[in-house]
């Protein structure tokens, strides 16, 4: 059977769970083969082979931490000499999309960024992207060399399918240009104790009706109840009620949970287009006619200030 090479985004040797869902996708296609960059690859290994890794190719150095992306296409390209892969597949974050252009240019391969689907094809893998914000799908596959896809988060859910993930280590040479730029600080972020916005399975989200930065603790309080992350329209962003990094949206982040609860927010075309591949959208708003209303599973006509906190209610109750 074909292998097919997984990216993973780990943080300290911790798999995240993109990676869980791409070696679900990839196994339509293919074996598995985890590439893993850095260290924790022994750590990692029993969570990438009981999600289907057959093989881990491991490498780590401290040119990974100390550059830029481009040290990870020369580890990735050095696994796809080793394996031949029918295909490579990494997360659509922003490292990732950015590692696949490199790598694609590197191998001369096509490459399809952002699918929100995977399926094995005749000639290839098929894979399925949502553009125009999200009012068509498109299915289409690459036609020159080894397809390089980006698949987005929360597209598929990950199942268990237990493989060997026997760790094998990957010789690495790096070029000059590699490393030519240097990382010279890290800041963590502040942790909320929220997920990640782009991984969360439930993004709670507030707009304009919002109406001021203290009254954002009522989409908070929703979201905390509902273990979901929070997520701002534009307007709300650039009121200063909430910061940029939770923008949804055209300009800001896509994503495509679960569930999408869209609070006080009309339905912009440019919002829709970072939300739009939500499986379920809820959506608050006092205006019956609003846009958002056209693309949700279930609205609620009512003022937010009334609606949401009620809702948090009744999810803590349900919660006991
Ligand atoms: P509004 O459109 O003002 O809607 C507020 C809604 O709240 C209304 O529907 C109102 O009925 C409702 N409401 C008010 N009070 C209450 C209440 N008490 N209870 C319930 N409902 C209430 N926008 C983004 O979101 N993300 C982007 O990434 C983005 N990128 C853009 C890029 C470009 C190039 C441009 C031109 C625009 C972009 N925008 C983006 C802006 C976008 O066009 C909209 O202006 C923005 O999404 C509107 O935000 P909103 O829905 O919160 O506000």
């Amino acid at each position: 059977m074909a292998e097919v090479l997984v990216y993973v985004d780990h943080v300290d040797g911790a798999v995240r769970k993109p990676t869980l869902e791409l070696l679900t996708l990839a196994r339509r296609i293919g074996e598995p083969v985890a590439v893993h960059l850095g260290a924790g690859a022994d750590a990692a290994a029993a969570v990438l082979g009981e999600y289907g890794a057959v093989k881990v190719l491991a490498a780590d150095a401290s040119e990974f931490a100390d550059y830029l992306v481009a040290p990870k296409v020369d580890a990735l390209e050095a696994a796809y000499n080793a394996v031949s892969p029918a295909a490579v597949l990494l997360p659509s974050s922003a490292e990732g999309k950015e590692i696949a252009a490199r790598l694609a240019v590197r191998i001369g391969s096509g490459i399809i960024t952002d699918a929100v689907d995977l399926e094995a094809g005749a000639e290839g893998p098929v894979a399925t992207q949502s553009v125009f914000a999200a009012s068509y799908s498109t299915k289409s596959r690459v036609t020159k060399g080894t397809p390089v896809i980006t698949v987005k988060p929360n597209s598929a859910a990950p199942e268990a399918a237990q493989a060997a993930g026997t760790v094998e280590q990957l010789a690495v040479s790096f070029g000059e240009k590699s490393t030519g730029t240097k990382v010279v600080s890290r800041t963590p972020r502040e942790s909320t104790g929220r997920p990640e916005l782009t991984e969360a399975a439930i993004v709670v989200s507030g707009g304009r009706g919002v109406n001021g930065a203290e009254n954002f603790s009522i989409i908070e309080a929703l979201a905390d109840s509902l273990g979901a992350a929070v997520g701002a329209s534009r307007a709300a962003v650039d009121a200063g009620w909430y910061p940029h990094t939770n923008q949804v949206g055209q300009t800001g982040k896509s994503v495509s949970p679960q569930l999408y609860i869209a609070a006080g927010i009309s339905g912009a075309i440019q919002h829709r287009a970072g939300m739009q591949t939500s499986k379920t959208i809820v959506a608050v708003n006092k205006d019956a006619e609003a846009p958002i209303f056209d693309l949700v599973d279930y609205g609620v006509v009512g003022d937010l200030f009334e609606v949401v906190p009620q809702l948090t209610d009744e999810v803590k109750t349900r919660k006991g």
